[in-house]
C-alpha cells in the first residue's frame, strides 16, 4: 500500500565542485524537492544510511572515493534509490561502466539545469529508461558509446556536437530555436550566445550532411533548425 507515501520527494546529490552542487541544488529545491548534498563518499554514506532518497545524483569524481565504488555501496543496500550519475565530458568508459554497474542515468558535465530536471523527473517517474540507440532515416546514435554512424560510415563528432546532434535527434522532426539548443547545451551563463548554434550546426552538417544527398539538418526560417530528411514529395 503507497497511497499513504510521503509527498516529499527527498534527493541527494553527491558532489564536491560546491558551485555545481549550489546550481543543482537551488534548482532542484526551487522545483519542489527536498535535497540533501554531500559534499564526499563518507557524508553521501552517511546520508543514505539515515534518510530514504528518491533519487541520487553523484558525481563520478570525489575526492574520498571512486564514485563507481559508492555507486556500488549504494547498490548493495535493500532499498536502492535510482541513480543518475554525473561525469566530465569524454568519459565514455565511465559512463559505459557506471550504466552497466546500474546506474538508470549518465549525464555529462557541464549541463543545463533543464536536461537535469528533465531526467530527475524521468527516472522518479520510473518510465521508460533513455534509450540507448537513436535513429533519424540512415544515422544512428549509440548514446551510451558516444558514435555516430550515417550510411554505415562512422562519424568523427566533438563532444558539443555530439550533444546537439543527440539533442536533436531526440526531438527529430520538431523546429527547435536556437534559445532552445543553447538552454539544453550549455551551461546557463551562455545565455545569449545564440549565434554561437550557427557555428555548431555548420561543423554538423559537414560532418552528417555534406557527403550524403539528403540532408538530415534543416533551417527553419524564422525558428532556427530542425533534425529530420524532408519529405520527398514536398522537396
Ligand atoms: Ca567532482
Amino acid at each position: 500500500m503507497e497511497w499513504y507515501r510521503r509527498s516529499i520527494v527527498r534527493l541527494l546529490v553527491v558532489e564536491d565542485e560546491s558551485r555545481i552542487a549550489d546550481f543543482a541544488r537551488r534548482g532542484l529545491e526551487g522545483s519542489g524537492y527536498a535535497v540533501d548534498v554531500a559534499p564526499d563518499g563518507g557524508q553521501a554514506m552517511e546520508f543514505i544510511h539515515g534518510t530514504n532518497y528518491d533519487l541520487v545524483i553523484l558525481d563520478l569524481m570525489l575526492p574520498d572515493i571512486d564514485g563507481l565504488d559508492l555507486l556500488k555501496r549504494i547498490r548493495n543496500r535493500k532499498a536502492s534509490p535510482p541513480v543518475l550519475i554525473l561525469s566530465a565530458r569524454d568519459a565514455v568508459d565511465d559512463r559505459v561502466k557506471g550504466l552497466e554497474q546500474g546506474a538508470d542515468d549518465y549525464m555529462v558535465k557541464p549541463f543545463a539545469f533543464v536536461e537535469l530536471l528533465a531526467r530527475v523527473r524521468a527516472l522518479l517517474r520510473r518510465g521508460q529508461p533513455t534509450p540507448e540507440k537513436l535513429q533519424v532515416g540512415d544515422l544512428v546514435m549509440d548514446c551510451i558509446r558516444r558514435k555516430v554512424v550515417r550510411s554505415g560510415e562512422t562519424i568523427e563528432l566533438a563532444p558539443k556536437e555530439f550533444t546537439i546532434l543527440e539533442y536533436m535527434m531526440r526531438n527529430s522532426g520538431r523546429p527547435l530555436s536556437r534559445t532552445l539548443i543553447v538552454e539544453h547545451v550549455w551551461d546557463v551563463e551562455y545565455d545569449g550566445l545564440t549565434n554561437i548554434v550557427d557555428v555548431y550546426i555548420r561543423h554538423l552538417r559537414s560532418k552528417i550532411d555534406d557527403r550524403f544527398p539528403e540532408k538530415m539538418i534543416q533551417t527553419v526560417r524564422g525558428v532556427g533548425y530542425m533534425l529530420g530528411a524532408v519529405d520527398k514529395a514536398e522537396a
